[in-house]
């Protein structure tokens, strides 16, 4: 095990990037500051266009040679990178906490899942890397997986350490190389923290790289020509400018994009267990997840119960720093986003919603909100808001229930409610998801599922498990015979 005592010291990350080195960033540092509770924790270096390029063909070159290794020296690199993950694990928390404003809880699990990601992409270098095709006589065939090169992968802020290691792991394990571009707001905890783990795993110089900047620099990747594919998981506006710069570049692309999810509560459903359920899909993390559950639909029958019963338990969420008081919500990251979710709200009542809790925020601090009598017309019905708001809308039959599901861009998640499993499932096989989780709310990922979006939620792509063979490689045919043919042309 290794000994430093610090995994990630100031000294190690600050005005540095990672490039197999730490080094200075082409553009302005900028602070890393708390939105818990506005320290500022460090300089973060920011790579310029130039950078993002001088990274990629590196990356190319080093991506041939940990290919070429035996596959039991990169399943070393990884193992090792796991037990340091899991060695960490609470001061990895700790940084998520303090630059994401995440809760203890989420953060916790969220360092969890990442050590889960890693430990799943041990076990890739080592498995089965294709087939033997049938051929004709004499020639042997075969399909085979090959790493696609280098890699890009462009992640957001709100689980910054799983949803880039979820990428890194597993492109690193199949023999590809990485140059990550996290979010700037959590480019500690989403990037350096991976380039630390990988460094002290002995992974070689080059292989890794990690980047921080804004747009400007995920186009440079984008654009490319070392970069193979990117992988990209952010918004639909930003996921759709990606697309069209690596069609450009033809690229391959994988997008993991916004959500506007369902959680359908049907009318024998237990009404404590509803309330934990919509409670959970919508304020975990302050709502600030792509799989957060934006529409709640309630039949009739329960409906006002459920209503009365969610005002009171959304008035008894606490909110506040999660780094210095146990909260049940802590700060949304930024301001814009603050604002965004508070314009949302002020358009829904305009549009004739009711505002039945919260709807104000104290800095960054948004109260656990909910709002009712929400239509199909309705700002909060149609916009993913990202923000800790609850959008309750009452339906009267299965069928009308499955029309408000699908009456969205959107295809993430959905949730259904029901002790009649048998019903639930046949509304369920109505909707249009990646993501379907019957007695259960919208928010799941377990690493060995494969996880993806259909429509606005992303390209058809899918991440995880079985699904990362397909997303990180590419196919070779590779026929072998004993001499050539004497062909009659
Ligand atoms: P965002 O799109 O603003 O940013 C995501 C990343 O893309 C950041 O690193 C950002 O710097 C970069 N970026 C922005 N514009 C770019 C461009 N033109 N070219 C290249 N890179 C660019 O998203 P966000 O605000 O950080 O995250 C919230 C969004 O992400 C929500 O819509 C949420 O639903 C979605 N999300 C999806 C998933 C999923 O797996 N489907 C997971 C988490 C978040």
């Amino acid at each position: 095990m290794h000994e430093v005592e610090t995994l990630l010291p100031n000294e190690v990350w600050n005005k540095r990037l990672f490039t197999g080195r730490w080094e200075a960033g082409e553009c302005a540092d900028t602070a890393v500051t708390s939105p818990g509770n506005g320290r500022q924790l460090g300089l973060l270096a920011n790579a310029g266009a130039a950078q993002v390029e001088r990274s990629a063909s590196q990356a190319a070159r080093a991506q041939r040679d940990w290919y070429a290794l035996p596959y039991d020296e990169r399943a070393k690199v990884m193992r090792k990178a796991a037990a340091l993950a899991e060695q960490y694990q609470h001061e990895i928390a700790g940084w998520i906490v303090e630059e994401s404003g995440s809760t203890q809880p989420k953060a916790s699990f969220e360092a969890a899942i990442s050590v889960k990601s890693l430990h799943e992409a041990c076990a890739l270098p080592s498995r089965s890397q294709g087939e033997v095709l049938p051929s004709t006589a004499g020639r042997l065939s075969i399909a085979r997986r090959r790493p696609l090169g280098v890699i890009g992968v462009i992640s957001p802020f709100n689980f910054p350490l799983y949803l880039a290691m979820r990428a890194v792991a597993p492109a690193l394990a199949t023999g590809n190389a990485v140059v990550l571009k996290p979010d700037p707001r959590t480019a500690v905890c989403g990037g350096h923290i991976i380039a630390r783990i990988f460094e002290l795993a002995g992974l070689p110089a080059g292989v890794l790289h990690v980047l921080p900047g804004g747009a400007e620099a995920g186009a440079a990747l984008t654009s490319s020509p070392s970069v193979a594919m990117i992988q990209f998981t952010g918004s639909t506006a930003a996921g759709r400018k990606v697309g069209e710069a690596a069609g450009r570049h033809l690229k391959k692309v994988s997008l993991e994009l916004g959500g506007k999810n369902s959680l359908i509560i049907l009318d024998d459903a237990d009404l404590d267990l509803a309330i934990a359920n919509a409670t959970w899909g919508v304020y975990l993390h302050q709502g600030q997840i792509c799989m957060s559950t934006g529409r709640v639909l309630v039949q009739r029958g329960i409906y006002d119960a459920f209503l009365q019963r969610l005002v009171a338990k959304a008035r008894s969420l606490t909110v506040g720093d999660p780094s210095t008081a146990q909260v049940h919500l802590g700060p949304l990251i930024n301001t814009a986003q603050r604002d965004n979710a508070l314009r949302i709200v002020e358009a829904a009542r305009a549009a004739g919603a009711t505002l039945e809790t919260g709807g104000s925020a104290d800095g960054l601090f948004f109260q656990a909100t909910v709002l009712s009598g929400v239509k199909r017309d309705n700002p909060a019905f149609n916009e993913e808001i990202f923000g800790p708001v609850a959008v309750v809308v009452p339906f009267d039959s299965d069928e009308e229930a499955v029309a408000l599901a699908n009456d969205t861009e959107y295809g993430l998640s959905a949730a259904i409610l029901s002790r009649d499993t048998g019903r639930a499932l046949r509304l369920g096989e109505q909707l249009r998801t990646g993501l379907l989780h019957i007695n259960d709310q919208t928010v799941n990922d377990e690493v060995i599922n494969p996880f993806g979006g259909v429509g606005a939620s992303g390209n058809g792509a899918s991440i995880g498990g079985a699904a990362n063979w397909e997303e990180f490689t590419q196919w070779q045919w590779l026929t072998l015979k004993g001499e050539a043919p004497a062909y009659p042309l």
